[in-house]
């Protein structure tokens, strides 16, 4: 870390004061579930797919009842979520292929999930950190993306990229929470177009605020 990188500690211990029970919001009772309700998750909130996932796990209770849905009936089905055709060949192509290539159980390594349509290093992460409890990486979404930035923990845009600075940045027993608690302080405080730096309890450690203050 360069000399002008945040304190990683200090950000660390504020998050688990904050958000001690940060966790994933969706709703799940299986990796599949999490696997499906990550993919549908893409472009739209998650109360929005738990709104759909409620009945949608009754009626598909199996990985082979995904794999064996008609696509037209799905889609109708998870409209709402959005993009809902290419989330539908996306979760019945996963399905398909967990029933054809991986005995019908979810891989927990990050190449084998990766391989599974629809599934990038992020939907990965989700399923590795949140249900197997598998410290592979940092789920990098809008708000972990926008937050590292602000923090200071980086100044890369590409995914990718920002989620190696994270995890070069801060310890690996504490990727997965860090995941979930950055998602919630981007929800709660540091949204995207008014960040309520005011009230944040990490402006200490957040250079956004620095820079804002030294060019007030
Ligand atoms: S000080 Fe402002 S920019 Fe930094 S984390 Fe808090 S709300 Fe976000």
């Amino acid at each position: 870390m360069s000399k002008s990188s945040p304190d990683a500690d200090t950000v660390v211990s504020m998050l688990h004061e904050l958000y001690p029970h940060a966790n994933c919001a969706l709703v799940h009772g299986s990796a599949h579930e999490l696997l499906f309700a990550t993919i549908m998750s893409a472009q739209t909130t998650d109360v929005n797919v738990n709104r759909v996932t409620e009945s949608l796990f009754k009626k598909y209770s199996t990985i082979e009842a995904f794999a064996d849905a008609d696509p037209e009936v799905f889609s109708e089905e998870i409209r709402s979520t959005g993009f809902f055709r290419n989330k539908t060949k996306s979760v019945l192509g996963a399905a398909n292929m967990l029933m054809e290539e991986f005995d019908g159980v979810v891989p927990q390594t990050m190449e084998e999930l990766i391989r599974l349509p629809g599934v990038a290093r992020k939907t990965a992460n989700v399923v590795l950190g949140t249900f197997f409890g598998i410290p592979s990486g940092f789920v990098v979404d809008t708000h972990v993306k926008r937050l590292a930035f602000r923090f200071g923990f980086t100044r890369e845009t590409d995914p990718v990229k920002v989620e190696k600075d994270l995890m070069n940045a801060f310890s690996r027993e504490e990727w997965i929470f860090l995941g979930h608690a950055i998602i919630l302080h981007g929800r709660a405080v540091c949204n995207a177009r008014n960040p309520a730096c005011d009230r944040c309890p990490l402006i200490g450690a957040c250079q956004q605020n620095g820079v804002a203050a030294s060019s007030a």
